[in-house]
């Protein structure tokens, strides 16, 4: 038996269109949350961001959430929270999206990235423990792929220094039975589209703390203390403007959506569980292709679903995989370009070579396709598209 041609040789491809890496679902229902708002009083600043917050609280077991326009704005306003500014460090891994650093840039202070576990591309605790210095005010951690950050070893490394989770891909997800949200003093969210709850734009920062969170309550709002309601109730016109803010409030038209979305939260991870074990399984006698080792005790929510590929074993490099399973009409992708690597960084004066796992890692990784709308069919086109690609690569 010959072995069948590659799409990019001319061969037919594995799927007649393309499958996205990730996609929103969004229900009736949800349409008509939607509606209900634009019909309401409120269309920002309203009683469905209230009741965003409280249910969002609710899944991450913590006493607060504050709503903002984005996951970027929710670690901006994360940070300034945590009291970040010029001259300060702050810790991150080298392989994230490069919101989680920019944070750290906007508020005057330098990132600093730390190397990562090569079998997790989880934030290595060690060399967290080499990044830090006297300077070094907060360490963010990445829930990378959908699992979260070992924070009980970063803790114990960081000491008197303050661990954040950038959970923007783990919402759903849980370590020893304690929900995302509520492992570190304060979490950071996204709801875009390709996230777990899909808001169009939108963000949120969970924490117990009462006094971040009025902090984070008024940073989104221009760092004004008192917002309209409580002005209106106390039959007031005044406010007092206190810390320069910005305007990142989420509208209700927003976390109507947002709200709606979080109903399913839960079957959707499971289903994302399903087709992560069917992965799994199919990769399980795939030699040259490894997926990412979830730690013990972590219900993964699986927001991307990352294969390393053994170098050794296949004489084309990922570029080459990419093209040939793009061609076959697998949407993959790569989750990320290390944020040194960026331009802007490099003329900020990092360099490559510092980073030898998560460097290592970029140059082997690939994101396969993971939605809840997935069937099971369209993941093992995925498997096949991968074995039939691989067998044409193997040396
Ligand atoms: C999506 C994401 C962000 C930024 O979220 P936006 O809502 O797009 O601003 C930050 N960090 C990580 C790890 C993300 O995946």
């Amino acid at each position: 038996m010959t072995a069948p041609r590659l799409a990019i040789d001319g061969g037919s491809p594995v799927r007649d269109a393309l499958l996205p890496y990730g996609r929103q679902t969004v229900t009736d229902r949800d349409i008509a949350a939607v509606t209900d708002a634009l019909r309401s009083d409120f269309l920002t600043t309203g009683p469905r961001v209230a009741k965003f917050e409280e249910a969002l609280a609710e899944v991450a077991g913590t006493r607060h959430a504050v709503a903002v326009s984005s996951g970027t704005a929710a670690l901006h306003t994360m940070l300034a929270a945590a009291g970040v500014g010029p001259g300060d460090e702050v810790i991150v891994p080298v392989i994230t999206f490069a919101a989680t650093a920019n944070a750290a840039l906007y508020l005057g202070a330098k990132p600093v990235f730390a190397d990562l576990d090569p079998d997790t591309l989880l934030i290595d605790p060690g060399s967290v423990e080499r990044c830090l210095t006297p300077r070094t005010r907060a360490i963010v951690a990445v829930d990378y792929a959908g699992q979260p950050a070992d924070y009980e070893a970063l803790a114990a490394v960081a000491g008197e220094v303050p661990v954040y989770a950038d959970a923007c891909h783990a919402l759903g997800g849980s370590s020893n039975g304690e929900p995302v949200g509520a492992l570190t003093e304060m979490s950071s969210f996204s709801f875009h589209p390709v996230k777990h709850v899909a808001a169009g734009e939108g963000g949120a920062i969970t924490t117990d703390d009462d006094d971040l969170a009025e902090a984070m309550r008024s940073f989104r709002n221009h760092g004004i203390t008192t917002d309209h309601a409580r002005r209106a109730a106390a039959g007031t016109w005044t406010y007092d403007m206190e810390v320069l803010g910005f305007n990142y409030r989420l509208s209700d038209i927003h976390c109507a959506l947002a709200t709606s979305q979080l109903e399913r939260l839960s079957a959707n991870v499971t289903r994302r569980q399903e087709i992560a074990a069917r992965y799994d399984a199919g990769f399980s006698e795939l030699s040259g292709v490894t997926p990412l080792v979830t730690r013990e005790g972590v219900f993964n929510a699986h927001h991307i679903y990352v294969v390393l590929l053994e170098s050794s074993q296949f004489k084309s490099g990922r570029a080459e995989f990419f093209s040939a399973l793009r061609a076959e009409n697998i949407g993959v992708n790569v989750h990320y370009i290390p944020v040194p690597w960026h331009p802007y960084y490099r003329e900020l004066g990092y360099e490559r070579g510092a980073w030898p796992t998560g460097e290592d890692a970029y140059e082997r990784m690939m994101t396969l396709p993971i939605w809840p709308g997935m069937t099971d069919e369209d993941a093992d086109d995925v498997i096949e598209a991968v074995r039939k690609v691989t067998s044409a690569y193997r040396r």
